[in-house]
């Protein structure tokens, strides 16, 4: 008889010991399927023991082995431990998380029909261009570590040709029979995307992961990865948990972006995990961005760092980038928040039968409704936020938990009938638009009018075949894609940013507004972005005119180094949530003490900052409170959240409280 070590979808820090009659050595890495209270469940044996630290008459014995998957290998059982370390999260959970819903329930998917091998493939490959002198310097010194570990940060515009040069590089290392791990960002995994790749390796097996996909459909690529018959894996932030047997290459394009990070259970980034994995694999990474995270930027800059940088400064097909200018909006009376200038170039393009885009992040039709006689706003009753005004379907509606009212007819405060929408959100600059510009055909694009795959997709073919003259969007507009009739980018709302409380908001703007401003002038038209500011001489909007990432960068470390902000620092959050504020704050406080029994035990220092209320302090009518630890040195940060994190499940705290942490947050 043996005894299993299992893993088991549980919120606590531990693993549960069953005994086994017929377990062999290499059952690690398989499920199976455990008694657990009065029920069962599906865990995953993370080691076959001879010996429990349980009395063996404690143990029940588990059910049945799940032989009928091949068992996940030692590097995913590691690559999990791994993240359960560092993101101080319970095992179990964690590979739960990294399995397929499908697999997590002990089914398995029927298998697709073989595909031809893959060298025949290559050779009938559709037109590949021949590679610019950069581009080719990226293949050869990526090329060059193969079978080693090293992280490349590729650096360059939107359209500079960072996409092919992972294709050479995937091509190359398939040829060495290895496999290719390709990450990207939420929105930009599109079946656009996914047709490049598959038409580029027409016999080679590529699976696609991302969480909108059906789970039979998902569950069969991350078997097909398993056993080494897929070749390439092109995905969003969950592919980075696919086990690859061969992996030879790992990409992750747009680097930068937030929907690497996820923001709920395993706070995980998979950019970084992607790091910690290449390097357990000795295989070479490459990060690809126009605007490079700033935490990545400073490990490639750096004399001796330790991330190579690789620079595409040139765009691979169109000759010159979009002009940008500022509108200086302070000396002027906007006409429904739009300036002369930007009015005058929006119908330029329209006599050309160009397009343009304007961009504003904020969806719905207005941000508030509210009452002039009385003050009355409407409010969330959940959140400490307001209900934001959806006119299209005649709602209000709360961007935080999803409340939804019905327009009053009058204040809920005064009875006043007069009340109105305060501010300007997408919906609202659509109507806009369409008065100034009625024989124009406009398209909306963002999270309520692009609400499905099918929707955003059918929304870039016709921005693409030219079927409409005037986009109005969010950020969804900004990414991946090529537009080629569009050569004006007209930016409105940005200033804000300009001074937010979070600190990485300046860094997210420009980030946005250079992704933004790179949608226009692609093919053959020269593009112009006119920004409407009243802070024209703003550092942020010069680096902008000039194109100059590697200027804002430095300015921004250089304030992130005085202000000790990462990546010159590394921090964690912990956060707590209850009914009331008071049980949120006061057990931070019971944490902190805790914390501070431990500190003097931890080299390096570690500091510890007050409980406070969360800036959003109130979603889903729990309140939320947050306290701040951090230390210039990641080990010794790591040393205290191990044995504070054990503490934390000790502390006693009302019932409904929740109480998470999150490693390297990005969100404050
Ligand atoms: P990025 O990923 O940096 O946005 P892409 O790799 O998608 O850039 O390249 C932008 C466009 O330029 C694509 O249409 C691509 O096919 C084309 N392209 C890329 N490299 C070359 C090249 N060396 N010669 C000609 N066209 C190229
Ligand atoms: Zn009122
Ligand atoms: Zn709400």
């Amino acid at each position: 008889m043996s005894i299993l070590r299992v893993a088991i979808d549980i919120p606590l820090p531990r693993l549960f010991d069953y005994t086994s009659d017929d377990a062999l050595p290499h059952d690690v890495g398989r499920c199976v399927r455990v008694p657990f209270g009065s029920g069962e469940k599906l865990g995953v044996i993370v080691a076959v023991a001879q010996a429990s630290e349980h009395a063996a008459d404690k143990l029940r014995p588990a059910g049945e082995i799940l032989r009928g998957m091949s068992a996940l290998p030692g590097d995913w059982l590691a690559l999990a431990e791994f993240c359960s370390r560092y993101y101080q999260h319970p095992l179990g959970e964690v590979m739960a998380l990294a399995l397929p819903p499908y697999l997590r329930r002990g089914k398995l998917p029927a298998k697709r029909k073989t595909k031809p091998q893959l060298e025949a493939a290559i050779a009938a490959e559709p037109e590949v261009p021949e590679l610019h002198p950069e581009q080719a310097a990226a293949v050869v010194a990526v090329a060059a570590d193969f079978g080693h570990y090293a992280t490349f940060l590729l650096h360059g515009i939107t359209g500079s040709g960072k996409t092919e040069v992972y294709l050479r590089l995937i091509e190359q290392i398939l040829t060495q029979g290895r496999q290719a791990l390709m990450l990207v960002p939420e929105i930009a995994l599109t079946p656009q995307l996914e047709g490049r790749v598959a038409a580029r390796f027409p016999s080679a097996r590529v699976v696609s992961a991302h969480s909108g996909m059906a789970d039979a459909a998902r569950a069969r690529g991350f078997l097909e990865a398993l056993e080494g018959r897929a070749d390439i894996v092109l995905g969003t932030r969950l592919a980075v948990f696919t086990p690859l047997p061969r992996l030879g290459l790992i990409v992750v394009d747009e680097e930068h972006d937030g929907s690497f990070k996820q923001q709920e259970g395993l706070r995980y980034s998979a950019r970084d995990v992607a790091v910690w994995r290449a390097h357990q694999c000795s295989v070479p990474i490459v990060l690809g961005s126009a605007t490079p995270s700033l935490e990545t930027f400073h490990h490639a800059r750096r004399e001796g760092g330790r991330y190579k940088l690789l620079e595409l400064t040139q765009r691979a097909v169109a000759e010159a980038p979009p002009t940008v200018r500022c509108v200086d909006t302070r000396r002027e009376k906007l006409q429904d928040g739009m300036s002369a200038a930007l009015l005058t170039a929006i119908t330029t393009r329209l006599e050309r039968g160009e397009q343009s885009l304007i961009f504003l992040n904020r969806r719905g039709y207005a941000p508030v409704l509210a009452c002039p006689a009385c003050g009355w706003v409407s409010r969330c009753g959940r959140c400490a936020a307001n209900l934001v005004v959806h006119l299209a379907d005649k709602r209000l509606r709360c961007h935080h938990c999803g409340l939804e009212a019905a327009i009053p007819k009058n204040c809920p405060g005064c009875g006043n009938l007069d009340i109105h929408p305060f501010g300007r959100g997408t919906q609202r600059l659509e109507e806009n638009l369409a008065r100034h510009f009625p024989q124009a055909r406009l398209l909306r694009v963002d999270r309520d009018s692009a609400s499905t795959p099918a929707k955003w997709q059918a929304m870039l073919e016709t921005i693409h075949a030219g079927g409409a003259d005037i986009l109005v969007g969010t950020q969804m507009l900004a990414k991946g894609h090529d537009f080629p009739l569009l050569t004006l980018v007209g930016v409105v709302g940005a200033d804000a940013a300009l001074f937010a409380a979070d600190f990485r908001a300046p860094e997210r703007l420009f980030s946005q507004l250079m992704q933004v401003g790179g949608r226009s002038g692609r093919a053959q038209l020269a593009g112009e972005v006119l920004i409407q500011t009243e802070y024209p001489a703003h550092p942020l909007y010069q680096a902008l005119l000039t194109h100059d990432y590697a200027r804002f960068a430095a300015t921004q470390l250089d304030e992130r180094r005085a202000a000790g902000f990462p990546p010159f620092t590394f921090q964690a959050l912990l956060r707590a949530e209850a009914r009331q504020l008071d049980d949120s704050i006061a057990f931070l406080k019971t944490a902190a003490a805790a914390a501070r029994s431990l500190l003097p035990n931890v080299p390096n220092g570690v500091s510890l900052y007050d409980p406070v209320p969360m800036r959003m302090y109130r979603v889903m009518a729990l309140e939320r409170a947050q306290l701040l630890t951090e230390s210039v040195s990641r080990p010794a940060l790591q040393n205290f959240l191990t044995v504070w994190v054990a503490q934390l499940y000790q502390l006693k705290a009302p019932r409904d409280l929740r109480w998470h942490l999150d490693v390297d947050p990005l969100e404050f």
